[in-house]
């Protein structure tokens, strides 16, 4: 890549731009390549043959290449120092180009050597992972991983930290996120869910949830679902729902947003609330401000702050007594012989039901959090050096039995069960309990800011919400941090009060 000196003006088509223009141009041009990447992604996850993966492996390898060669060219840096003298740009343009610094800054850090190694390692290790996991082979997957983070800590050591090490790594996923504070976030709130859990299951006692055994047809799972998107306002024209393994959401731009979710026939939950979940997830990424497309303006703060939205309907309104209120007599009507029986307070009872079990991913909103308490405490154990790879199963199992109660029978249900840490995810565990911590404190002030929610959500109107969500959130960009938009949305930094209030509100509500 040729790599021109420093020209504060540059020429754009025919006409001579001033650097912020000249900035925003290739700002475009690298979301353009990292879209490319996105749609490759999805591709592989919905699409694509079996035999495509060694194929699109190089091609998104390639991809990323390029990419990473344009946060590193040299007529990138010297716009933004040209973009710093400049007096006159908005405060949203200076986060343009604060947040394309902090980017760029992150990507000349790492060597290319480095960068490559991590991508091929991390590829193979999941490959692994694949394999292993199923057959509980830890000793093929042990060497792998702390291959991983034997890397990923070379990574931190490049990028810098703030404390320690690891800040460096949730820095990725959550900007500003230190250690020390997110220990104490997870510590206090574990102390708060414990006896929680135990009040809650005592309350419940031993009845079964009413859904189970009970089969629901796959084309009017469909059907319902993709009513209740574009009801709470998924812009199918600017958007899909399709099927994958493991739902997720792929935003290419904010005209193109792609959601999946997974149906089973004897789980009518797991589609609905994976569907809500994605929904949230996507209706951020289709609100961005249009005139920002292909800039950090068009893009989430994090996903702590991406996790927000999906948690907050998915859960907050999609678990509600509000929401089934109005959707539930639907919801009969479309499969009268499995919920004819089933009345709206015994719904809600098995939408909410706490279990406690090995699956993160299956988890209730009260568990959950759980899980993630002790993913951070082994990782940043894994990553300090306290705890070796070989010791990861024995101190999971432990872990399990403290926070939960439970013991995994196997490894692949208990710590090789998730993805993350086979492809070099560590630090991202968090950002799933900042997202749901969020959610509850969002919906709050979204309550305070609108004394009517409740009676719009009742009626099925969510159009408050979302245009709420919008003005605080989605519209903002990358303005403002995780910790700084939450403070401007609800008057607070993240907090758990909120959360552990509506979980105490809820289940009051539920068991008297
Ligand atoms: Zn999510």
């Amino acid at each position: 890549m040729s790599q021109s000196p420093a020209s504060p003006t540059l020429s754009v088509g025919s006409v001579a731009a001033k650097p912020y223009v000249a900035l925003t141009a290739m700002s475009r041009d690298i979301y353009a390549l990292r879209s490319a990447v996105g749609l490759l992604s999805w591709d592989q996850e919905t699409m694509m043959p079996p035999a495509g993966g060694e194929g699109r492996a190089r091609s998104m390898a390639a991809l990323s290449r390029v990419i990473h060669q344009r946060y590193c060219d040299a007529r990138l840096r010297d716009l933004l120092d040209a973009c710093d003298a400049e007096p006159e740009l908005s405060a949203e343009q200076k986060s343009v180009a604060r947040e394309l610094r902090r980017d760029r800054d992150k990507a000349v850090k790492i060597p290319e050597s480095l960068a490559a190694e991590i991508a091929e390692t991390t590829s193979l290790s999941q490959r692994v992972w694949a394999e292993a996991r199923p057959k509980n082979d830890t000793k093929a997957f042990n060497p792998w991983l702390a291959k991983v983070i034997s890397l990923r800590r070379q990574e931190a050591e490049c990028l810098g930290y703030a404390e320690t090490p690891y800040d460096a790594l949730l820095d990725n996923y959550e900007p500003g996120a230190r250690t020390g504070s997110m220990r104490k976030l997870l510590r206090d709130l574990k102390a708060e869910l414990v006896p929680m859990l135990g009040r809650i299951l005592e309350a419940q006692g031993k009845s079964g949830a009413s859904l189970d055994g009970k089969a629901f047809l796959v084309p009017a799972q469909k059907a319902f679902n993709a009513r209740i998107l574009v009801e709470m306002g998924f812009n199918m024209a600017a958007g899909r729902l399709d099927e994958s393994a493991h739902p997720f959401t792929e935003g290419l731009y904010a005209g193109d947003v792609r959601l999946t979710t997974r149906y089973s026939e004897t789980d009518l939950m797991s589609a609905l609330f994976s569907t809500l979940h994605e929904g949230g997830h996507g209706i951020y990424e289709q609100g961005f401000l249009p005139e920002f497309a292909g800039t950090p303006m068009a893009e989430a703060v994090s996903l702590g702050i991406h996790e927000s939205q999906s948690r907050l309907w998915e859960n907050q309104v999609g678990r509600s007594k509000d929401f089934w209120s109005f959707y539930y007599p639907d919801l009969q009507r479309t499969f009268p012989s499995s919920l004819a029986a089933v009345n709206l307070d015994a719904f809600l009872k098995s939408v909410n039901r706490v279990r406690p079990s090995l699956i993160r991913v299956e988890a209730d909103e009260v568990t959950y959090n759980l899980h993630i308490v002790l993913r951070f405490e082994l990782e940043t154990a894994l990553f300090a050096g306290e705890l070796e790879a070989a010791g990861l199963e024995s101190a999971w199992n432990d872990g399990m039995r403290s926070n939960l109660g439970v013991t995994p029978d196997a490894p692949a249900r208990g710590y090789m069960q998730d993805v993350h840490w086979s492809c070099g995810l560590l630090g991202y565990f968090p950002t799933y309990t900042l997202g749901n911590l969020r959610a509850a404190q969002l919906f709050d002030a979204a309550h305070r800011d609108m004394p009517g929610l409740s009676a719009d959500i009742r009626a099925g109107k969510f159009a408050s919400l979302k245009d709420w969500l919008g003005r605080k959130v989605h519209r903002q960009g990358r303005c403002l941090d995780g910790d700084a938009l939450m403070l401007a949305a609800t008057g607070s930094k993240t907090s758990a009060g909120p959360f552990l209030a509506y979980l105490k509100g809820k289940y009051a509500q539920l068991y008297g």
